[in-house]
């Protein structure tokens, strides 16, 4: 058994959201009890203490919508070449990274995700995979490297025409044997999704046979108007915009995950309110590659539950809340805004969207949740309390502030180190890795594939 504390509690339990001397006592994989230091320290006086030395104790961060893969691209660039669209961003980087892939490459680069999410602490990950020259199995390989690590994580796969059909079939065979091998072993911290890349890449003809082959097993994680590309070519092909698509094709519902969501009109809010599906903001990952400005507000008011994610961006979620702050400050000229709305994106939605796939009680301090806590070193000079909590956080704190990461009651970062992954080694592996990557990517007369879908004509 282990007793937490010796520091502030924060617990995201309505009934009782902070504690100023609070503490938390984990038995095996679950909260046993959530408390004052004194009570807990009490009762539990044989359990081994986890001292936060005056800082935050709180449950484990939550990234709803992230790339493992992209964590390799990071420092790269063309010697002579910028995009000037959000689609050349998208193919020339993105999809170029995503399509040069090796096997190992997705290994480690899901290895090094894991490990930086550790160290940000964030416990639980929604990944979203695409690597559409490495054939099938690249699911098993990242389960293999984020079980290692000791992460929560929910996995899938980007099927798309954007590399043509040979490996848009590769991908939903990818996705359907990953989700049969979750049904037929269960894994109490590893879930799959269907995954989709965008309604712009995807005829209506894949729509169906992933509907076929999903079964309604689980929820679809797809990006949805990233950039105004997308609805155009939706209307320009289908006659519908990208979300009635999603809709009239039977892919939204209240496990599906509908990312970005930047170019959407107030009849397709209702579509998404009315069937309950999650949208996921990804402010840097927009700011850079300058596709606009989720309405994210006016999503809130129509009743979406919007959460939070980084795109693979970054894996730090108080950082992505800092910049979602701004970014819709900005964009709305409301300057006092975002904070309480940043707070029910990350510590609110992302809670309930992960408890669609993993246990319910996740991302809360409280008697019988999964114990995944993290510790900040985090000491805020300003009164702290119930009601301001999450400002201190989003601009007093980053997730580098994470000293002690846990997940389901096993302790993968202590003082700062890594107890789970030899990370000198995966340092040396990472590195041949990129090389290999970076080399690929520069040589090789590598043009985007254009596929023989609606973009053509419609450009
Ligand atoms: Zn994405």
């Amino acid at each position: 058994m282990y007793l937490i504390g010796g520091g502030r509690l924060i617990t995201h339990d309505s009934s009782r959201p902070y504690i100023e001397n609070g503490a938390v006592s984990v038995d095996g994989s679950s909260i046993v009890k959530v408390g004052t230091f004194e009570e807990l320290s009490a009762e539990f006086p044989n359990s081994e203490f986890i001292d936060a030395r005056g800082g935050i104790i709180m449950p484990g961060l939550i990234n709803a919508h992230t790339h493992f893969y992209s964590y390799l691209g990071r420092g790269f660039a063309f010697p002579d070449y910028a995009p000037t669209t959000p689609y050349e961003a998208l193919r020339d980087r993105s999809w170029k990274l995503d399509r040069n892939l090796s096997f190992y490459d997705c290994f480690y680069a899901a290895y090094a995700g894991a490990l930086e999410s550790i160290r940000c602490g964030v416990t639980t990950v929604f990944d979203h995979h695409a690597a559409s020259g490495c054939g099938s199995g690249t699911l098993m390989a990242i389960l293999g490297a984020v079980d290692e690590c000791g992460l929560r994580a929910c996995l899938s796969y980007e099927v798309s025409q954007r590399c043509g059909y040979k490996a848009c079939c590769e991908g939903i065979v990818e996705n359907e044997d990953f989700i049969n091998y979750c049904e037929s072993t269960p894994h109490e911290r590893i879930k799959a999704m269907f995954g989709l890349h965008a309604p712009y890449t995807l005829t209506d003809f894949d729509f169906k046979d992933c509907v076929d082959r999903n079964g309604g097993r689980t929820g679809f994680h797809i990006h949805v108007s990233e950039i105004s590309d997308d609805p155009c070519i939706c209307m320009h092909a289908y006659g519908q915009r990208s979300v009635e698509r999603l809709l009239t094709n039977d892919i939204l519902g209240d496990k599906t995950i509908a990312a970005h969501c930047v170019h959407v009109t107030p009849r397709e809010m209702d579509i998404l309110a009315e069937s309950g599906t999650f949208v996921v903001n990804n402010p840097q990952s927009n700011l850079s590659n300058a596709v606009g400005c989720s309405p994210v507000f006016e999503m809130l008011k129509h009743g979406i539950p919007v959460c939070l994610g980084t795109d693979g961006f970054t894996s730090d979620m108080l950082e992505s809340a800092k910049s979602f702050i701004c970014a819709q400050r900005s964009a709305n000229s409301l300057p006092g805004s975002g904070v309480n709305e940043a707070a029910k994106l990350l510590f609110e939605n992302n809670r309930l969207l992960a408890s669609r796939y993993f246990d319910n009680g996740i991302g809360l301090l409280r008697e019988g949740s999964p114990a995944d806590i993290i510790i900040l070193d985090h000491k805020p000079y300003a009164p702290i309390d119930e009601s301001n909590y999450a400002g201190h956080l989003f601009f007093g704190a980053n997730g580098h502030d994470c000293t002690m990461t846990m997940v389901g009651g096993r302790i993968l970062m202590r003082d700062k180190k890594l107890l789970t992954v030899k990370e000198d080694k995966l340092r040396a592996c990472l590195a041949d890795s990129i090389a290999e990557l970076w080399k690929k990517i520069k040589d090789r007369d590598d043009k985007p594939y254009e596929w023989s879908n609606p973009i053509t004509s419609y450009r």
